[in-house]
């Protein structure tokens, strides 16, 4: 069979199905089959059993239908739920599955889609994901998906550079934090929005994020480190005292200096410049002044 991420089958599968592509759903598809094979070759090994985010018409899940010893694909359109099921229909291990990622817990997602063989077992997710919900899908992978050892997913440049930034870096913010306390991400390749049909309007890179088997800082209180990540980042041109103490206003700027000094941090640094062992020397004073019952 021709591969689907060619521009000709592509556009002979919108035809045929009469497909109207959405915006709002992020419908852009990969056209270039050198650059598919690269993102699942970088996804998965053979025997690998795969979780796909939005599949589209299939671009990415032929090539890993051929690679990996099964495929659970998940597709939110009807229309491109139908059009991979008939155009992949020889594909004996591949499950499409109609729905919102969103709606799914991916380890039970994977635990009643996946044959017996990959069953309980860890999995990869891999997905070109739709711009204007990559992060509340990646949060979602962090939080379900406690049996995958890998992302692959391509996302727009600029996310992929915030989720692998430094501190001290300006791009550096709370998705840098929470992704690498999840994950060790790495780009992998730039992807030019040529690429695809339709050309979107940003450009994309692809993006491997090796799930950690154990966080790289031991927290009290997960909750809490995550509460001052994001007060640290919301007001990110403010001191790092002022922004937690206008955060948390629960807390005391005061108590929150004596945390700072515990956690020997600067009170007039800023948040950018904290790395994820700072944050979780906050977090961990912060838990203990806090069970003291100062506040
Ligand atoms: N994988 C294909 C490719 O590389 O050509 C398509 C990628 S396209 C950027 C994103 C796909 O995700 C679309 O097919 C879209 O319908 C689907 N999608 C959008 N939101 C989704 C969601 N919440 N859950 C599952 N699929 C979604």
């Amino acid at each position: 069979m021709d591969k689907i991420s060619t521009p000709t089958k592509t556009r002979e599968i919108l035809k045929k199905y009469e497909i109207v592509l959405s915006k709002h759903r992020g419908q852009n598809f990969l056209v270039d089959p050198a650059a598919a094979f690269r993102i699942v070759e970088s996804a998965c090994s053979e025997g690998d059993c795969v979780v796909e985010i939005g599949p589209g018409i299939g671009s990415l899940t032929q090539m890993l239908a051929q690679r990996a010893r099964h495929v659970a694909a998940v597709e939110i359109d009807r229309l491109l739920v139908k059009v991979l099921r008939e155009e992949l229909k020889d594909a004996d291990n591949l499950t499409v599955v109609e729905g919102d990622i969103l709606d799914f817990n991916i380890d039970h997602l994977a635990e009643v889609n996946f044959p017996a063989c990959c069953r309980g077992k860890e999995y990869r997710v891999v997905g070109n994901l739709p711009y204007y919900v990559t992060t509340p899908i990646l949060f979602h992978i962090f939080e379900t998906a406690k049996r995958a050892s890998s992302i692959t997913a391509m996302v727009q440049k600029e996310v992929a550079e915030r989720i692998s930034a430094s501190p001290g870096s300006k791009v550096y913010g709370a998705l840098s934090v929470a992704s690498q306390y999840y994950c060790e991400p790495k780009i992998i390749m730039k992807v030019s929005r040529k690429l695809f049909f339709p050309q979107p309007e940003v450009e994309s890179m692809v993006l491997e994020l090796n799930i950690r088997k154990r966080p790289p800082v031991d927290l009290k209180d997960p909750e809490l480190f995550f509460l001052i990540v994001r007060a640290a980042f919301n007001q990110r041109r403010k001191t790092v005292l002022n922004a937690l103490s206008n955060g948390i206003p629960e807390v005391s700027k005061g108590t929150f200096s004596r945390i700072l000094t515990m956690s020997e941090i600067e009170p007039s640094s800023r948040g950018e410049t904290l790395s994820i062992e700072d944050f979780a020397a906050v977090a961990n004073s912060m838990y203990e002044v806090l069970e003291e019952g100062e506040e």
